[in-house]
């Protein structure tokens, strides 16, 4: 009696936890950016999983332990994506399942488990990159260096959050995430549309950036200055305006700014795998630490410049939420050599400016506000070897020259020891017609 009970007992025991401890697949997501494909189980607990290549044909299975489906699982639509199909089934008596992703081309897989953070519940992540042959994955791509006189000022945009993070959302469902992209997006081609600037795009669509690598990314471009795009969120509805943030290393002015930074660096979390920057090695470390002191702090100084420039044109189009730049230490602004700013281009927690944020026309508006600081900036103190370096200094020893019969751009490039790329910015001429009687500057050789 005793035994039968006690394995009568061990049963509903096994068969309790096996019902109770079952992982339900609640949901699959997919994002993509320019790497990889990224496929997120929503799941009720942590899994117990493998996963594996198979190939001829290719494809790549998940098992997850003790798990189930939820009812009318829903798979995500493929466009676009190396999987032509997903094929889900369970297996062992309907104790386990397998998801199986069937591949149009072979790829390199990566999976991990997310544990739970925010609004997000325990995950496991399938991130399906371009197929790399071993020893192939860290293929340098050769800088271009400019052949010409001068070079362009890099504006690296950073729109905030994306993919898995939403970042803040509005009284409609406004994301920030979407909401900073097209921001972002519209200042880009301001900023590509001015002669003597470009842009860079640090996330061009809906997937997540590592803090860390966004700055990597600014750095590879060879960016002049960051700035990171974000919208604010209040628990109170009223609040709004627009304000800037630079970076701080003695701390946060304000318990908000604190607030806000230490938030903004957790988003980390969500994308899971933290990516570093490499910092050179094989200098000292005490001259290392010096020379990032040094650069720190005149980044520091550079970026408290390049806000108040902001902050004086973004007056004029919204009301400002904070009068002063603001500073706090944000991952994204850590930068040590980029001057670094964050904008928060108003409060998508209050209604009318969670509406005006969607609103294209109010977005170039905040657009051209941000970029008429970052130009007048760029003007006041243009970068060594710039376009606006050499339009500043140009006119002091310009010479004229009109062109006769036979003169030709290049034959004027050899004769003034001009680059032909200057010549032809800076006297706007497009493509290689010149005519008798026309008049070029020639600036300073
Ligand atoms: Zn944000």
């Amino acid at each position: 009696m005793r035994r039968s009970l006690l394995v009568l007992f061990s049963c509903f025991l096994l068969s309790f936890g096996c019902y109770a401890d079952k992982v339900v697949i609640e949901e699959i997501r997919l994002w993509s950016d320019p790497e990889k494909t990224r496929f997120v189980f929503d799941l009720s607990g942590p899994p117990d999983y493998r996963a594996f290549s198979v190939s001829n044909p290719y494809r790549y299975v998940v098992d997850i332990k003790n798990s189930d489906f939820e009812k009318n699982l829903k798979l995500p639509a493929l466009k676009e994506s190396p999987v032509s199909k997903i094929r889900k089934a369970k297996k062992d008596n309907n104790t386990n399942v397998r998801i199986v992703f069937d591949l149009n081309t072979r790829v390199t897989p990566k999976s991990f488990v997310l544990t739970p953070f925010n609004q997000h519940g325990n995950r496991l992540v399938v991130d399906l990159y371009k197929f790399q042959r071993k020893g192939e994955e860290k293929i340098k791509v050769a800088v271009k260096e400019p052949s010409n006189n001068f070079r362009d000022a890099i504006i690296a945009i950073d729109a905030g959050h994306g993919g898995e993070d939403p970042g803040a959302i509005g009284p409609r469902n406004e994301l920030e995430k979407n909401v900073v992209l097209s921001i972002a997006k519209k200042l880009a081609k301001l900023v590509n549309d001015e002669p003597g600037f470009r842009s860079k795009l640090i996330r061009k669509g809906d997937y997540y950036v590592g803090l860390r690598k966004r700055i990597k990314i600014a750095r590879e471009n060879k960016a002049d200055i960051l700035l990171s795009l974000h919208a604010d969120a209040f628990k109170t509805a009223n609040v709004r305006g627009a304000s800037v943030f630079a970076i701080s290393d003695r701390g946060s002015t304000s318990e908000e700014a604190k607030w806000l930074a230490e938030n903004q660096n957790q988003t980390d979390l969500i994308g899971g795998m933290g990516e570093y920057v490499k910092i050179d090695t094989k200098s000292e470390p005490l001259v290392r630490n010096v020379l990032l002191d040094l650069a720190f702090g005149y980044s520091q100084r550079e970026s408290l410049e390049l806000g108040a420039q902001v902050l004086k044109e973004l007056k004029t189009v919204t009301k400002l939420h904070k009068e002063k730049v603001e500073q706090a230490g944000f991952m994204v602004l850590k930068a040590p050599e980029v001057p670094s700013i964050l904008v928060e281009v108003g409060f998508i927690s209050n209604p009318k400016e969670a509406h005006n944020l969607s609103d294209a026309g109010y977005q170039i508006k905040i657009a051209r506000s941000i970029f008429g600081g970052v130009k007048n900036y760029i003007y006041d103190r243009p970068p060594d070897g710039s376009y606006v370096a050499w339009l500043k200094e140009g006119p002091r020893d310009l010479r004229v020259h009109v062109i006769e019969r036979g003169d030709t751009l290049s034959e004027l490039s050899l004769r003034y020891s001009v680059s032909l790329e200057a010549l032809k910015k800076y006297n706007s001429v497009r493509g290689d017609t010149i005519k008798i009687g026309q008049k070029l500057m020639i600036p300073a050789s």
